[in-house]
């Protein structure tokens, strides 16, 4: 697989609802994205007496995957935590080539919504990985989310500035 990116359903997550998102990465970074194979989390990683994954954790296993990719992006149907936080909706190195997006808490009935969610934690992270931080934009995909309506309100797509920033750190992938 010679795709620059690489989107890696983990633990049953539905490898379909990863297309979309990876069309969505083709149009925002430019990057052509593809759905690898599907991986187990290490059951290292999760947490018992909290019931989530520590996202740090999912992150290590992500690093040596696909390493012909530039970015790995690990999307996870499972509940991800880092200490001190309740939950994250996703972790990235920063930069870095790993990066891992939990659609646990982005679930909702509403199928368009769910895969909007999706998309905008996936750029999120992605940005992330591109060494971009965290934007006061409130619409801007870097906007941190404490909530799924604080992820609503943003947009998939980066402010000015962000883009800027990553159009630097895209010439130097
Ligand atoms: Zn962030
Ligand atoms: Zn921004």
């Amino acid at each position: 697989m010679n795709a620059p990116v690489v989107l890696v359903p983990l633990d049953g997550m539905d490898a379909r609802l990863l297309h979309p998102v990876a069309a969505n990465v083709l149009e925002v970074f430019g990057l052509v994205a593809a759905v690898g194979d599907p991986a187990e989390i290490p059951v290292e990683a999760f947490d018992p007496t909290r019931g989530q994954y520590r996202a740090a954790a999912v992150l290590s296993f992500l690093k040596p995957c696909c390493p012909e990719a530039k970015r790995v992006v690990g999307v996870t149907a499972a509940d991800l935590f880092e200490p001190g936080l309740n939950f994250v909706f996703g972790l990235a190195e920063r930069p870095g080539r790993a990066a891992v997006v939990s659609a646990h808490r982005l679930l909702t009935r509403d199928g368009r919504r769910f895969l909007a969610r999706l998309m905008k934690e996936a750029n999120h992270e992605l940005g992330h990985t591109f060494g971009l931080g965290h934007c006061p934009e409130p619409t801007c995909a870097m906007r941190f989310s404490n909530s799924v309506v604080e992820v609503d309100e943003k947009g998939r797509f980066f402010c000015p500035r962000c883009r800027a920033l990553l159009v630097e750190a895209l010439k130097r992938l």
